[in-house]
C-alpha cells in the first residue's frame, strides 16, 4: 500500500505537466510509443516530444535505465515491455530473459519481478510481441498476478485475436486496456501518415483511442508523422497518458487487498 501510495504521489509531485488540451474536450487519446531499452533509432526525439506519451521499455538492455530515467524526467508514463514468445519470429528479437510457454511457474515469476525491477518508474505493463504466450492462460495468469502485486496495469498490444489478457484480467481484478491501432506495422512514411488519418477519423467516432507506436526503424519516421499530427489530435482530443485511463482508486483498492 506504502509503494503503491509514493508512487502515486510521485506522479502528481515530480512529473512536469504538460500544456493543458481543451478541457471542455471529453475524448482521449494515448499514444504508447514501444521498444526503448535499446538506443533505438529516435529514442532522444520521441522522449522529447510536448506531449504526454507512454513510453514501453524493454528490461534488461543497454539503454533500458538511462530511457526509462529520462521518460519519467521528460513527464513521461513507463512502462515495462516485457518480451514474451510469438507464434513466428526469431528467438533473438526477443532479448533477454523473455517469456517463453516451455518455462516453469516459477521463472516465469522470477523473470517477471525481474523485468519489474530492472525498469525504474514502471506504472505499467506491456508485451513485446507475444503472439503465442499472450493465448496461454497458465503463462498470463501468473503475468497478471505479478502485475497486479506490483500495482501495475496491463496494456494488451492485441498481437494476436485470441489473446487471453482481457478475460483473465477481468477474473482477477487487474486494471487493464487493450490496444486499438498500431501506426507502423509498415515502416514507410506513407502508411504512417495512412494510419494517422485513420486515427484522426476514428477521434470523431470513439470517446478513447490508445495508439502504438515504435522507436527502431520506424522511430524517425514516427516523430516527423506525430509533429505534423499532435495539432490534428489535439484539436479532437486530449493526448494523455495510460495511467490518466485508469481510475486512481482502482490502483489503490488494489493496495488494500
Ligand atoms: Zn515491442
Amino acid at each position: 500500500m506504502k509503494i503503491l501510495i509514493r508512487r502515486f504521489l510521485l506522479l502528481l509531485i515530480t512529473q512536469p505537466t504538460f500544456a493543458a488540451a481543451p478541457s471542455s474536450s471529453p475524448k482521449n487519446l494515448a499514444i504508447v510509443i514501444d521498444d526503448f531499452g535499446n538506443n533505438m533509432p529516435g529514442t532522444e526525439e520521441i522522449l522529447n516530444l510536448p506531449i504526454k506519451l507512454t513510453v514501453a521499455v524493454m528490461p534488461f538492455l543497454p539503454s533500458t535505465k538511462t530511457d526509462a530515467e529520462l521518460a519519467f524526467n521528460n513527464g513521461h508514463d513507463v512502462l515495462v515491455h516485457l518480451p514474451m514468445e510469438p507464434k513466428k519470429g526469431k528467438k533473438n528479437w526477443l532479448g533477454p530473459q523473455a517469456i517463453t510457454t516451455d518455462l516453469s511457474d516459477d521463472e516465469i515469476r522470477r523473470r517477471v519481478e525481474a523485468a519489474i525491477q530492472d525498469v525504474p518508474h514502471a506504472v505499467g505493463m506491456n508485451h513485446h510481441m507475444g503472439s503465442k504466450a499472450t493465448e496461454d492462460e497458465r503463462v498470463m495468469r501468473i503475468v497478471l498476478d505479478i502485475c497486479k502485486k506490483n500495482g501495475l496495469f496491463y496494456l494488451d498490444s492485441k498481437t494476436t485475436g485470441k489473446s487471453v489478457v482481457s478475460k483473465l484480467a477481468t477474473e482477477m481484478n487487474v486494471p487493464f486496456l487493450e490496444n486499438d491501432l498500431f501506426f507502423d506495422h509498415v515502416y514507410t512514411t506513407q502508411h504512417i501518415k495512412k494510419q494517422a488519418q485513420l486515427l484522426d477519423r476514428k477521434l470523431l467516432e470513439n470517446e478513447r483511442i490508445i495508439a502504438i507506436g515504435h522507436v527502431g526503424v520506424s522511430g524517425p519516421i514516427m516523430v516527423d508523422v506525430l509533429k505534423e499530427y499532435i495539432p490534428v489530435f489535439q484539436d479532437k482530443a486530449e493526448i494523455v497518458g495510460l495511467s490518466d485511463l485508469i481510475p486512481e482508486y482502482k490502483i489503490l483498492d488494489k493496495g488494500l487487498e
